[in-house]
């Protein structure tokens, strides 16, 4: 279904045509717009990720504020833009980089002013120790209203960690319990609210009710549209938060995607991490999937049954590609992209400057790979 007022105008190039159900083995699609992508530091890590995440069919990237000590003014947010910017490889064609800074509860009203002022028009919520990185997290959301206000005023997107920081709440149960969250502040403010990564189907339906105030945006991860926790048990590659939940919420998740809402996007959050903090003795790890290098073709994976027609291409680009730059105000895609009907092994393991990356799904085979 999609809402009145938006058009897509179809720009889809179509090799090999064949009769049949599988229209081609190669797809051209649109470079994809990642939202939401773990850059890490210092640069020797930063600039392998963005050259990975290159090569993973992207060409728009808004790096997490989650550093170390948090981006949590307009001068961090900015040096950190550059570092990124300098990231990119010669030659790989314009590579739009996003800032974003963390919005908290001790976020000053000219902070985000003066964010304004620079050209950040992107703010992230994290929740107080829920996941990596998340000491400058919010626990008291009430507190976040008035700053909420101010980000609408000042054309500032808001983007959420939403899994409640309120640890009685299981983590099974942590994102659903946060929609009463998104729904006060909607309704007290007119910003933008990107739920990112949405992994529990239940939530859908208030989804559904949210997205009619034409604010509301919700993620999806490639891992989440991937597996499910009973695939990925016992799996620490594929360990993450919010957690990858059952096969109900993987397919309808799923399903989501194919109704072609404006307002249901790719979102990747590809979170590397050196092995030594993912595969730790005597303690436990709960950090995230690494997908940068192979992206685009594991969202093609999960959503391989849009490629048998025209139309569903036309939806996986709007979901990886055309719905975002709406959203961010961005010109259409710089360049596109070949994804091939093919086999490929996710290799063991990455390097990225010092650190071997385990990424998700090592070894395990997935049905397209990157042209
Ligand atoms: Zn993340």
């Amino acid at each position: 279904m999609v809402e009145e007022g938006w058009t897509c105008p179809l720009r889809i190039i179509v090799l090999e045509r064949k009769e049949e159900k599988m229209l081609s083995k190669t797809t051209l699609v649109d470079a994809m717009v990642s939202g939401h992508s773990h850059l890490r530091e210092p640069r020797e890590i930063t600039e392998p990720l963005v050259r990975y995440l290159i090569e993973g069919g992207v060409d728009t990237i808004l790096p997490m504020p989650n550093t170390d000590k948090g981006l949590t003014d307009t001068e961090k947010t900015m040096d950190y833009v550059k570092v990124v910017e300098g990231c990119v490889p010669p030659g790989d064609g314009p590579v739009k980089i996003i800032p974003c800074m963390m919005l908290t509860e001790k976020t000053y009203v000219h902070e985000l002013q003066e964010a304004a002022r620079v050209g950040i028009r992107d703010v992230k919520v994290y929740p107080l120790n829920r996941t990596t990185k998340s000491q400058n997290g919010v626990r008291h959301y009430g507190r976040l209203i008035r700053l909420v206000k101010v980000c609408a005023e000042l054309g500032i997107r808001t983007h959420w960690h939403f899994e409640h920081p309120w640890m009685l709440f299981d983590n099974r149960d942590a994102e659903y319990m946060c929609l009463p969250i998104a729904d006060m502040m909607l309704n007290e403010t007119d910003a933008v609210i990107f739920w990112e990564h949405g992994s529990d189907a239940r939530c859908i339906p208030f989804w559904k009710d949210l997205s009619k105030s034409r604010r509301f945006v919700v993620t999806l991860s490639a891992h989440h549209l991937a597996t499910n926790e009973d695939a990925t048990f016992g799996d620490v590659g594929a360990t993450c938060k919010p957690p990858i939940k059952t096969r109900r919420d993987q397919r309808d998740l799923v399903l989501l995607v194919d109704e072609n809402n404006p307002w249901v996007i790719a979102g990747p959050d590809d979170a590397a991490h050196p092995i030594g903090v993912k595969y730790v003795a005597g303690t436990r790890c709960a950090c995230g999937a690494y997908t940068g290098p192979f992206l685009i073709a594991l969202y093609a994976h999960a959503l391989s049954h849009l490629f048998s027609t025209v139309e569903g291409i036309s939806v996986f680009n709007n979901f990886v590609s055309r719905y975002p730059r709406k959203w961010f105000g961005l010109a259409e895609a710089s360049r596109q992209v070949k994804l091939i009907h093919e086999q490929f092994k996710i290799p063991p393991i990455y390097n990225v400057g010092p650190w071997i990356v385990g990424p998700f799904w090592a070894g395990q085979t997935i049905d397209y790979t990157i042209g």
